[in-house]
């Protein structure tokens, strides 16, 4: 009998897609992730040339160490603002999500991240409405396409929209295809939304409430991140783990709790040229699961 591998726990980094998609899956395996998430075009402009040619697809794809890591998903461009108040710039969002969740399919993604939108002074209950009206036109242009979109808890700083677990809930319930929709919840926006996580007893409050609201079935992906400022704050500032106002009580308990097993945890931290912050933070969530 072949000796079983070693657990490895489903953790990772968000890694740079500079030189080519396929190059950021050599990078996640530089500081040992098992998951990455990535943009899926220059994150700085609004449109990709075109789709993904053959070759980066397949050189993607056909990575001889693709397989290592279990989890590869994407995150949408900051530009992209569904409940823009502008309309060239709703336009402008609709079409460039559109088009990035056609080129996550071209690259097999499960899903694509999403911050759901900002409503720029119109209020809640209009921006609420106007990301519906833009998830369904855009998923409606697309039928083909299996990448889902994982809406994104927020920190609600400005006007940004999906920092109540039941402003996300309602998103799903309005949906015209509410199979196409899951959730990525990052520490460091749910605790400046207001989510004390800063505690073991805390943190499980907090996934109790996303499951009452809106149902743990739905969480795809965990941001780990510490956050720079503090509860409630409605800022939106990464910190390397352990070095903020959150502290540690979260990741150990998302690293411990069975339920969080199959869910990948990827740091959105910041990082020089080496990566060696990601090493530091991932060995630190590593611990936890031993
Ligand atoms: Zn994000
Ligand atoms: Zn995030």
């Amino acid at each position: 009998m072949k000796p079983k591998a070693p657990f490895r726990p489903l953790i990772g980094a968000h890694m740079s897609i500079s030189g080519g998609a396929a190059l950021a899956i050599d990078r996640a395996l530089s500081v040992e992730a098992t998951a990455m998430q990535i943009f899926v075009k220059n994150n700085m402009q609004w449109f990709a040339p075109g789709p993904f040619s053959d070759a980066e697809v397949s050189a993607f794809t056909q990575h001889p160490r693709r397989g290592e890591l279990r989890s590869i998903f994407g995150h949408s461009g900051y530009l992209i603002n569904l409940a823009a108040a502008n309309p060239d710039f709703a336009e402008k969002s609709r079409r460039a999500l559109r088009e990035e969740l056609l080129r996550a399919d071209q690259l097999g993604l499960p899903f694509l991240v999403l911050h759901p939108g900002a409503h720029m002074g119109e209020g809640e209950a209009v921006g609420l409405a106007k990301i519906v009206a833009g998830l369904d036109e855009v998923f409606a242009a697309i039928p083909k396409v299996k990448t889902k979109v994982a809406l994104e808890t927020t920190a609600g700083q400005g006007s940004s929209i999906g920092h109540t677990f039941e402003e996300l809930a309602w998103i799903i319930a309005h949906c015209q295809t509410p199979e196409r929709l899951c959730v990525c919840l990052d520490t460091a926006h749910v605790f400046a939304a207001g989510y004390d996580i800063s505690t073991q007893a805390g943190a499980r409050e907090t996934f109790e409430k996303f499951d009452q609201v809106i149902g743990l079935q739905r969480l795809v992906a965990v941001h780990c991140n510490d956050s720079k400022v503090g509860l409630g704050s409605h800022v939106d500032r990464h910190e390397h783990l352990g070095k903020g106002k959150i502290g540690l009580a979260p990741f150990q308990f998302l690293m411990q709790d069975p339920r969080f097993a199959a869910i990948p945890k990827v740091l959105e931290t910041p990082k020089g040229k080496e990566m060696a912050e990601d090493r530091v933070n991932l060995a630190l969530l590593r611990n936890f699961s031993e």
